[in-house]
């Protein structure tokens, strides 16, 4: 199977597109951070992603972020917490907690309410008119 040439999104550097989605010398070099992260972790088991960070030299927050999502310290069976994106509570996966999660579903469902509800009032307001009135104005001769 042959690859795409792309740029790598880390460094710009051309190169065939595996499937790995940036180029060998970035993966080798995120390799290494992942591990400096993960025995990092290990010694601190309650660290954020900010201490993660601070502590590790080179690490960005986005390598951190994904390893989470990726699940790699849970395997390892470390708890590690990052702030909700909406109230900033510590949390363990996804992108908020459990509360703000809950606010948003319902939310989106009132908006999507809303919506319907605007549509059905747009149509139910044009419908009088245009209707009734016409033929009785027509039909007056002065
Ligand atoms: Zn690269
Ligand atoms: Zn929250």
């Amino acid at each position: 199977m042959a690859g795409k040439l792309k740029n790598c999104p880390e460094c710009g550097k051309l190169f065939m597109d595996m499937g790995s989605r940036i180029c060998r010398d970035c993966l080798e070099k995120e390799d290494e951070l992942m591990l400096k992260v993960a025995s990092f972790v290990r010694d601190h088991p309650h660290s954020t992603i900010k201490d993660i960070v601070d502590g590790v030299e080179g690490v960005k927050e986005r390598l951190v972020r994904r390893m989470i999502k990726e699940g790699r310290f849970v395997q390892d069976g470390i708890d590690i917490s990052y702030p909700c994106e909406k109230c900033g509570k510590p949390i363990h996966r996804g992108r908020f907690c459990e509360k703000c999660d809950a606010e948003i579903k319902k939310d989106v469902m009132k908006a999507q309410k809303n919506a319907v509800e605007r549509a059905v009032k747009a149509v139910a307001e044009k419908r009088p008119m245009g209707t009734g009135f016409r033929s009785k104005d027509m039909g007056q001769k002065l």
